[in-house]
């Protein structure tokens, strides 16, 4: 049995880095463009931080999402032991859909043919572990992600004061002096 607090403490422990970390941030990329990023909105959406700046929400983000993705292998390593045992079966996460691929890097669902006429399906069987008993566990595991990802937006959710009183004092003003200085650049005046 995994210990379920475990997470939830590493969660206010990344909390804390990046709130330890925030005064020390400063504005330097936002002239530039950033890149369409895969992690950020589906955790800003969640916690209503739309206005943050990419930059400090990035940092956040990608601490939690990394927390998050070595939960979720530990769980699934633990659920499902058998899938990974012999190397049959890899078990991965790509921008929050979980992947269970054989070592041809094929998807397990590339395995299970279509619902015949007869009702049943026809298999291809990879050594020990059958493609059905890895589509199904991974069911079980997208399940598990998502259960993962909720609580750890909600364990975010309810720092979401202290994050956004962080951001107010120590973000807000440099973006805002930023975007002064861009003013003054552009309109020639200062
Ligand atoms: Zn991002």
């Amino acid at each position: 049995m995994l210990r379920p607090y475990r997470f939830e403490r590493e969660l206010d422990r990344s909390v804390a880095q990046w709130l330890a970390w925030l005064p020390r941030w400063e504005p330097g990329s936002l002239r530039r463009r950033s890149e369409v990023c895969t992690v950020c909105p589906r955790y800003a959406d969640e916690l209503g931080f739309d206005d943050l700046p990419h930059g400090p929400l990035h940092a956040l983000v990608t601490s939690v999402e990394s927390l998050l993705i070595e939960q979720f292998l530990r769980n699934a390593a633990a659920r499902f032991p058998e899938l990974e045992r012999d190397g049959e079966w890899k078990v991965w996460l790509e921008r929050g859909v979980v992947r269970v691929t054989a070592t041809d890097g094929r998807d397990v669902d590339d395995f299970l043919d279509q619902f015949d006429p007869m009702g049943t399906v026809s298999i291809q069987a990879t050594g020990t572990v059958t493609a059905v008993h890895a589509a199904q566990a991974r069911v079980e595991l997208v399940r598990l992600y998502y259960s993962l990802f909720n609580s750890a937006v909600s364990r975010l959710h309810g720092q979401r004061t202290v994050v956004l009183r962080a951001v107010g004092a120590y973000i807000e003003p440099k973006v805002q002096r930023m975007a002064d200085e861009l003013v003054a650049e552009v309109c020639g005046a200062a």
